[in-house]
């Protein structure tokens, strides 16, 4: 059984001055493919639901999420864990803790700073009691479509006011907002590596960065020696994915290998990309 805390993964990474890769991951192909390749690599690695998948878009429920990734854990030897993603919603994240996820994500990044802090403080101490993990977010990490996001300084974190929000709060991972926003780039993005080195010297809880597809793989290895050690990747996952049923159903009028294509497409993107992780 190498299901681990998502916490004592993150202080593995930080060991070893690098970060843990966590895929958005929303069926059992993507899951399996992630801790398969985490098996094979011997690197740790995350899976994440994202709430829109369990509940907005009725693809899934939580409970059946846990029960896969539990079970996939099962399998590997390599410390592996799942977490849910972004949630505002205080149901769904109860919900998922008592499915068994091992770590939350109270997203509160789009609130003022009081509200930001009480209402992660709130989560933290269910989970905490638990003995689950909560990922903050300060500063807000908006999308990329927008172009002008990634560059808007009103929504950086701030480095003087990280270090407080990690005391108050009480959240074990805090994403940053250093110039990376969801979704594909319409221009490289470029990240705010001195500001990451600050915030990393202001405070001991490990950082996380969002909005991973499409960031240079250079600025990451920098990043990642900088602080970062959980690191999302959502977008490219998915594309992949979607492109390689597309082309199979272009290709095939027999559908009964889609399956195994997909697994193995993703299972090749995920060999690649996770040689970013050193560990
Ligand atoms: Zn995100």
């Amino acid at each position: 059984m190498a299901l681990a805390r998502v916490s004592e993964i993150l202080k593995m990474a930080d060991k070893a001055n690098t970060s843990v890769i966590a895929f958005n991951s929303s069926d059992y192909n993507m899951i399996h493919s992630v801790f398969t390749i985490a098996e094979e690599l011997n690197k740790p690695a995350l899976v994440m639901l994202d709430p829109r998948h369990a509940v907005l878009w009725g693809w899934g429920n939580p409970e059946i999420y846990a029960q896969i990734a539990i079970e996939e854990a099962r399998k590997v030897k390599v410390p592996v864990s799942f977490h849910l993603d972004h949630c505002m919603d205080f149901d769904l994240i109860m919900r998922c803790i008592k499915a068994g996820f091992p770590s939350v994500m109270y997203d509160g990044s789009m609130l003022s700073y009081a509200e930001n802090v009480k209402n992660t403080a709130e989560v933290a101490k269910v989970a905490h009691a638990m003995g689950v993990d909560v990922e903050a977010e300060l500063g807000h990490v908006g999308f990329a479509v927008t172009e002008t996001d990634q560059d808007d300084l009103d929504l950086y974190t701030k480095v003087d006011v990280a270090a407080r929000f990690c005391e108050e709060s009480h959240c074990d991972s805090l994403a940053i907002a250093i110039g990376t926003a969801h979704g594909f780039y319409k221009k490289t993005p470029k990240l705010d590596l001195q500001r990451l080195q600050d915030i990393n010297a202001a405070t001991d809880t490990p950082l996380v960065l969002h909005g991973g597809s499409g960031v240079p793989d250079d600025q990451l290895e920098k990043a990642f020696t900088m602080g970062i050690n959980k690191f999302n990747v959502g977008t490219e996952y998915f594309y992949n994915y979607y492109q390689t049923m597309k082309a199979y159903c272009q290709e095939h009028e027999d559908i009964f290998d889609l399956q195994t294509t997909v697994q193995a497409s993703l299972q090749d993107y995920l060999r690649q990309k996770m040689q970013l992780c050193r560990m």
